[in-house]
């Protein structure tokens, strides 16, 4: 196979085999832009380097044959003692990952070339400022010595010097250095710095593949779900210097707002600085609008750049780039990261900007991104809440928690269940632990490109950045600002990621935008763009889903907000919530009852209270249907805790019904109460309980269609295995509704792999099927769901037995299949089957697209959760 493609010959489609980095290289030459020339080696030898510790035959020489291409088309040798050629070693993988891999610079250096490179350059600092940055890049990633050793080198140089800034830093200091980062190398590594360039070359590509598998790369995969088996592709690259002069420079743009979606110019730059120094935040950078001073010409190229980007993209672009005196370069470019906001602006923009239409906007945007529009804001300040300093809202939220000094604390703290604000001067990938474990993140150095927004932006986390005032102090564990305040460890602050405003104290928040428009409270007409844009996005996805949405909702409240986000109905009202509190007393009543006549008694007294909580539900889904799930959980739930009564017993202090009490619950106990008595079970086994509830249902329909409303009553029977269980209760259920004089429908869950295997048997009794995914997936992985998060999946999810928790996700391959079988067989006997879904599933973006492909009528999830189903619904339907 081909393993190696020169820029000319990719282009952005192969990102599967280039990468991205390497794709939009290839892309923006073809688009004839000044990319320095390269070549790219794929992914494919990256997975055969790994599986196999060693390279695939014949690669050498194949990047031998691109070398030399490259050495004749830039006409001098790679490391040429007179005239070096120097190359960057790039890592991209199909999916970016922002500095979660490895990069050297300035490969072909070495103690002769250097001589070459600085005469050329007429720059003897320079040059031997490249060679440093080379043995430094080379030892750290390459040679896996620790990076902090050179980091202390260069300090002590500048301290010894008196200078504070790198720029201060003179030839003879950078020789210097690069005798000690040699010694370094030797001591650390066991062996001398390669000098011989192809050395360097085939050392750090290894290296590039090695990182796949960093842990912090890892790490970063699992958090955005990026496959594990991708493997990076290494990008070779012709270097450019921003690092020779004031007239060079290098920075980093976007092509709109990464915030908020606006166009204009944003970016910073960095003069007389190479590569990383941008974002690593040595230097403070200027705003990309000030290059017009620095070099008019360079900066209106890029301008003009950045639009050919755009459309040729149709999409935000960011953007790498260098100016070598005067000159400028395109080092990347990508469709760029962006906030939630953003996402819903620029893809309504780009909408009215004819550059693409309305399904593809819809497309554009996901499911999390809007629920992460849905969450609060802060809302007023209270007086006893101090504001401290601003820095740039980098990554909107509102975020509270305890000050936090190191990504340690940040997981300690937050394993403990603490919020956590993740506090730095910048972050660096190796404090990516920490930033995942915390609510809201803020620095003292860095623009919107800093590692910290990037990254920030890319988890929906929120982040202030650049928040000069703050004086952070790791060793001391504090922070100071101006007006004498000081941030420990532990003191609580908040963050506002829209504005950049920084607190101390605790800010409450309020319901975002976003659901006060859902909630009807604030209109689409009113102004706001983002809102405005949600609301066009919304509409689109609406026309165009086939699945319809419906609400778990028990109660009139929640019914009736569901409603207002857009609920057609209800798929899942739980009974049992409605046996609790006060009515507990009637349920013990129920389980004591020793004859039939005080069983009725305790049934009879129930039966108007759940009347009127139906009632409820229905006036508020009017004309909608819903579907109520008749009692549920084992009965020992709603009977008191077997120790506390033991010990009651025990000490004496029982009465007589305690006595009896104690008895039941004995009685009741079971060893896996979750596969115990209970659904259908129930039942079967405790005459009138169901009928009492068809009852309640029954009666609350008929007074509320007296009243002039028009309720669709669907009874759902839980947990049946079998096709006679739910015969027998139907039997019951339909005499009860026939004496009311009310149609109802009659239907069943599907949650256990053998209702699944048998749906054909049950659609012969059930009017409509809905799958609870949550026992579904319990039963069919054999997990019980309230015991495995703490208790394994931990380890699981770290040994990537699965990607993602199948509680969360969908498990297509195992429970998907039963989901499939039941949806053909049940549909084989009864063509009109209504089938739905009301597990947590119907709320989570992938599972949805699952239960549209395999032809769902409809999913239905928490209230909360129904606009990112709709538009997930949508998406799915394009
Ligand atoms: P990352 O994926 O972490 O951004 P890159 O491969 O983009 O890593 O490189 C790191 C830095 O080095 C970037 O700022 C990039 O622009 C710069 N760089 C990479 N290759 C070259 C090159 N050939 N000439 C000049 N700068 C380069
Ligand atoms: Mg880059
Ligand atoms: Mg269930």
């Amino acid at each position: 196979p081909k393993y190696v493609y020169d820029f000319t010959e990719g282009n952005k489609d192969l990102k599967d085999l280039l990468g991205g980095k390497g794709a939009n290289l290839a892309e923006m030459t073809n688009l004839g832009l000044p990319v320095p020339p390269g070549f790219t080696i794929t992914s494919a030898a990256c997975r055969y380097y790994l599986d196999h510790e060693a390279m695939p035959e014949g690669l050498d020489e194949e990047v031998g044959r691109y070398l030399s291409a490259l050495e004749r088309e830039m006409g001098r040798r790679l490391g040429q003692p007179d005239d070096p050629l120097l190359v960057s070693v790039r890592s991209g993988a199909k999916f970016s990952m922002p500095g979660m891999m490895e990069t050297v610079l300035n490969i072909g250096l070495n103690d002769e070339s250097v001589h070459g490179l600085a005469e050329r350059s007429g720059n003897e600092r320079f040059a031997w400022d490249s060679y440093r940055r080379l043995i430094q890049m080379f030892g750290k990633t390459v040679l896996d010595i620790e990076g902090d050793l050179f980091e202390t080198a260069i300090d002590e140089a500048k301290e010894a010097k008196g200078v504070e800034s790198d720029l201060d830093l003179e030839t003879d200091d950078f020789k210097g250095l690069v005798q000690t980062y040699k010694k370094i190398v030797r001591e650390n590594a066991g062996r001398e710095f390669p000098t011989d360039p192809r050395e360097q070359m085939d050392l750090a590509i290894k290296a590039v593949f090695g990182s796949w598998n960093a842990p912090r790369a890892i790490l970063y995969r699992r958090q955005e779900r990026i496959p594990a088996d991708l493997g990076t592709a290494v990008n070779i690259v012709a270097m450019v210097f921003g690092n020779l002069g004031m007239d060079s420079g290098t920075g980093v743009a976007f092509t709109r707002d990464p915030a908020s979606g606006q166009q204009g110019v944003y970016g910073d730059y960095l003069q007389n600085a190479q590569g990383e120094d941008v974002v690593a935040g040595i230097r403070s950078t200027v705003p990309l609008a000030d290059l017009e001073q620095i070099d008019k010409r360079s900066y209106d190229e890029l301008l003009q750049i950045m639009e050919t980007l755009e459309n040729h993209y149709r999409d935000l672009c960011d953007i790498e780039f260098t100016i070598e005196s005067g000159k400028l370069w395109m080092l990347q470019t990508r469709v760029g990261k962006r906030t939630a906001a953003a996402a819903f602006r620029i893809a309504v923009q780009l909408v009215d900007q004819n550059l693409i239409d309305a399904d593809e906007a819809v497309r554009r945007v996901t499911g999390d991104q809007l629920a992460q529009l849905m969450f609060p804001r802060f809302g007023e300040i209270a007086d006893d809440v101090k504001t401290i300093t601003a820095g740039m809202g980098a990554s909107p939220g509102a975020a509270v928690g305890k000050a936090v000094f190191t990504p340690g604390r940040a997981v300690e703290l937050a394993d403990d269940g603490e919020d956590v604000i993740l506090l730095r001067r910048e972050t660096s990938p190796d404090d990516l632990n920490g930033m995942i474990a915390a609510r809201g993140i803020l620095t003292s150095r860095g623009g919107k490109t800093s590692h910290a927004a990037v990254v920030a932006r890319g988890m929906g986390k929120t982040c202030v950045c650049g928040a000069e005032e703050l004086d952070i102090d790791v060793r001391a564990r504090q922070a100071t600002a101006p007006g004498d305040v000081t941030i420990k460890e532990g003191d609580v602050i908040s963050i506002d990621g829209t504005t950049g405003a920084v607190y101390l104290g605790e800010v409450a928040v309020v319901d975002s935008p976003v659901v006060q428009y859902f909630e009807g409270a604030l209109s689409a007409a009113g102004g706001d763009e983002l809102v405005t844009s949600v609301d066009r996005l919304m509409r689109h996805a609406d026309s165009r889903r086939r699945l319809a949405v419906r609400a778990n909702a028990d109660n009139g409240e929640d019914a009736a907000r569901a409603r207002r986000f857009g609920a057609q109905g209800i798929g899942l009202c739980r009974t049992e919530h409605m046996f609790l509190g006060e009515r507990r007393q009637y349920v013990e009543d129920l389980i004591l009852a020793e004859t039939r006549d005080d069983r009725r008694a305790a049934l009879q007294a129930l039966e108007p209270l759940q009347k009127q909580d139906f009632k409820e539900i229905f006036e508020a889904m009017d004309g909608l249907p819903v579907t109520i799930r008749l009692i549920d959980p084992p009965l020992h739930e709603f009977l008191p805790d077997l120790t506390d009564l033991t010990v009651k017993v025990a000490t004496g202090d029982a009465s007589a019904d305690d006595e009896r009490l104690l008895e039941a619950v004995r009685r009741l106990h079971e060893q896996n109460p979750m596969l115990g008595l209970r659904g259908v079970r129930l039942g079967v086994v405790i005459p009138g309980l169901f009928g009492m509830q068809v009852r309640a249902i029954a009666e609350a329909a008929a007074e509320v269609r007296e009243a002039g409303r028009e309720p669709h009553a669907e009874i759902m029977i839980p947990l049946v295995g079998a096709v006679q269980e739910l015969e027998f209760i139907r039997e019951e259920a339909e005499k009860v509704l026939a004496e009311v004089g009310v149609e109802a429908l009659i239907g069943t869950m599907i949650e256990l792999p053998r209702a699944a295997m048998t749906a054909g048997q049950i659609a012969e009794a059930a009017e409509f099927f809905s799958f609870g995914t949550n026992d579904l997936t319990q039963t069919t992985w054999g997990f019980s769901r309230d015991d495995v998060e703490s208790a394994f999946f931990g380890r699981y999810l770290e040994l990537g037995i699965f990607g993602v928790s199948p509680f969360e996700t969908l498990d297509v391959d195992g429970v998907g299949r039963l989901v499939r079988i039941a949806v053909e067989e049940g549909r084989a006997t009864r063509p009109d089957l209504k089938l739905g879904i009301c597990g947590e599933h119907g709320g989570d973006p992938d599972s949805v697209h699952f239960f549209h492909e395999v032809g769902l009528d409809y999913v239905s999830c928490s209230p909360f959760r129904i606009p990112v189903a709709r538009l997930e619904a949508g998406r799915a339907a394009i």
